[in-house]
């Protein structure tokens, strides 16, 4: 695991990065939230997180995160990994936000789930924006259709919409026009349906200034904060 010491030096250096992409495209860098992604990690960075006033932190698998959760307070914890539908039951409740919501199958099991627990959940409709057949989310085509279904769901809160590009990283061209299209496809809905859907889930280690370029509200970082493995 990472000392503390290079936790903050890799967050300092991030978080110039974040201020930087924000004014080179006009935005103010309080409008783009850094959610350091603690998968693969012992509980202990999520302690560094804390201490560094980070409060919410991602994790892509249920059990690692049920079980890193047990020792933390205090801290929100955001699912971005793939949500098996089978799974929902340990997750409303225990998980601030599910930003991987791809179906009206699993818009309707947590929809129950949450109304027995009488919560409402948070979510993001994830969106393979990039038609990368490597990656979940549902369809540019659909999301319209996942939307109405989702808002008719009470006890579901849909926050906003959330991707993730296509490996490419010799080719950021392809991140771009990505994040671009789910930035316009954000604003059509919006005007649609006159909801707010103020979440953009864009942007990871390797693509975040395109993502902020094209309107992030929140970059996804893991690798550039804790190091690989
Ligand atoms: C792992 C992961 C990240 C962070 O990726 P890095 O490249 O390590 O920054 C972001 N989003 C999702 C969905 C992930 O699974």
């Amino acid at each position: 695991m990472i000392s503390e010491k290079k936790f903050l030096d890799n967050l300092h250096i991030i978080q110039s990065q974040i201020a930087e992409s924000c004014r080179a495209s006009g935005r103010n860098p309080d409008d783009v939230t850094l959610l350091p992604v603690t998968k693969n990690w012992p509980a202990g960075v999520v302690d560094y997180c804390k201490r560094a006033k980070l409060m919410r932190v991602g994790e892509n698998r249920v059990q690692e995160a049920l079980e890193k959760k047990l020792g933390i307070s205090e801290v929100c914890w955001e699912l971005i990994g793939h949500l098996q539908t089978n799974k929902t039951r340990q997750v409303v409740g225990e998980f601030s936000r599910i930003q991987t919501v791809d179906s009206r199958k699993l818009l309707k099991k947590i929809n129950d789930v949450s109304l027995q627990k009488k919560i409402k959940t948070s979510i993001l409709l994830q969106v393979n924006a990039g038609s990368d057949p490597a990656k979940y989310g549902c369809s540019v085509e659909v999301v319209d259709d996942l939307l109405e279904f989702a808002l008719s769901q009470q006890n579901i809160a849909v926050e906003g919409l959330m991707t993730i590009a296509p490996y490419a990283p010799d080719n950021l061209d392809i991140a771009k026009t990505t994040f671009q299209k789910l930035r316009t496809l954000r604003d059509d809905l919006c005007q649609k349906w006159d909801v707010e859907l103020k979440e953009l889930s864009m942007g990871m280690s390797m693509d975040m200034q395109e993502a902020i370029a094209a309107g992030s509200t929140m970059v996804r970082v893991g690798s550039a904060l804790f190091g690989r493995r």
